[in-house]
């Protein structure tokens, strides 16, 4: 066994040391030994913990793996959350890392087009990268398209990790954003272009996690998301209500974050925009999106499924189906179907952005 797999293991399951000796009913000393190298367990108990941490006894057995540490990703909210949450999120995001290397092992994926734009203002920077991928003034059709036609991983957190909003990285010259899609669908685009604001923005310098980053990266996705001219080009001058509404759909964003950005721009008087949250309050647009669209999932990741045997990629990770597809926008067939592997060797993955 891999003491650094039992960690990780561990902390997907969001478990203390305590609670696993509980739920495997191994002491917690010889736990404790097992996942500091000092003792190897025999075959049984390794049986039991896989067991208990819902992996296989090969995923605990594999090659020795670098957890992910909080200092290399930019958390959202990380006040609220709690440190075994985040690092349950931490190490969803590390499994999905496994995941990407048997992809890119077999498919080619595009290579990363993230310009260096740390040196400009969040609106310049996302005027400049909306430029350099030809969007002009139009809506953002499908951001999590649009983030992997550019080269970045997308994975899902499962959904037990719904504290944690989104986060990302990049490794090994490679972006990964990881969204959680227990919002709406408005609100995980938002999330989307916020971590491709810390990518652009935030990525050479140590990532120090602070209100200020937060608000930089909240500027880009509103300004990515609604670009100036595009907004102002609309007249939305004081719009009412029902205005904003259109305007929201139009870009497909949230009420919310239409209404904020309208005020931004100084379309939207201070009174105007209290009394548009008011109204929008009143109407549940504060913790939803009554009639909001369908959330978008990943292109790469589906097209990947659907050339590949799903259940030997689950065995090749140690995991189970169910567990895979929560990384994988819950795009494995329930239903999978047996039979040998025909995986065209690196074959080019063909996206529409
Ligand atoms: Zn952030």
């Amino acid at each position: 066994m891999t003491p650094s797999r039992l960690r990780l293991a561990r902390q997907r399951r969001a478990m203390t040391l305590t609670a696993l000796s509980r739920a495997s009913g191994v002491p917690l000393r010889t736990l404790s030994a097992y996942e500091n190298a000092h003792h190897t367990p025999p075959a049984g108990t390794v049986a039991r913990l896989a067991a208990a941490l819902d992996v296989t006894p090969a995923f605990l057995a594999g090659d020795d793996v670098d957890l992910l540490v909080p200092d290399v990703v930019s958390f959202r909210k990380l006040s609220r959350t709690t440190a075994g949450r985040r690092d349950a999120a931490l190490a969803a995001g590390r499994i999905a890392i496994e995941i990407a290397d048997w992809i890119e092992a077999r498919f080619r994926l595009p290579a990363p087009d993230l310009p260096t734009l740390e040196k400009h203002a969040p609106e310049t920077a996302a005027e400049m990268v909306r430029q350099r991928w030809g969007l002009g003034e139009h809506p953002v059709p499908n951001a999590l398209h649009l983030l992997e036609a550019h080269g970045v991983r997308v994975f899902s957190l499962a959904d037990d990790c719904r504290e944690v909003d989104a986060f990302s990285l990049i490794r090994d010259d490679r972006p990964f954003v990881f969204l959680n899609t227990d919002r709406s669908a408005e609100r995980q685009r938002f999330d989307a272009a916020h971590e491709l604001g810390h990518l652009l923005l935030h990525s050479g310098a140590p990532r120090v996690h602070g209100r200020d980053r937060e608000a930089e990266a909240n500027r880009f996705a509103a300004a990515f998301l609604m670009p100036r001219r595009g907004v102002i080009a609309q007249g939305l001058r004081e719009a009412g209500v029902e205005r904003v509404l259109a305007a929201k759909r139009h870009w497909a964003v949230s009420a919310m974050a239409m209404t904020h950005r309208l005020h931004e721009l100084h379309l939207l008087s201070d009174w105007n925009y209290r009394t548009t949250c008011v109204a929008l309050s009143r109407d549940g647009y504060r913790t939803a999106e009554p009639g909001g669209g369908r959330p978008e999932v990943s292109q790469v990741l589906a097209k990947v499924l659907a050339g590949v045997d799903a259940a030997e990629l689950a065995a090749h990770l140690g995991l189970g189906t169910a567990e895979l597809s929560r990384h994988l926008f819950h795009l494995v067939p329930t239903a999978l179907a047996g039979g040998a592997e025909t995986t065209p060797r690196r074959a080019t993955l063909h996206l529409v952005p």
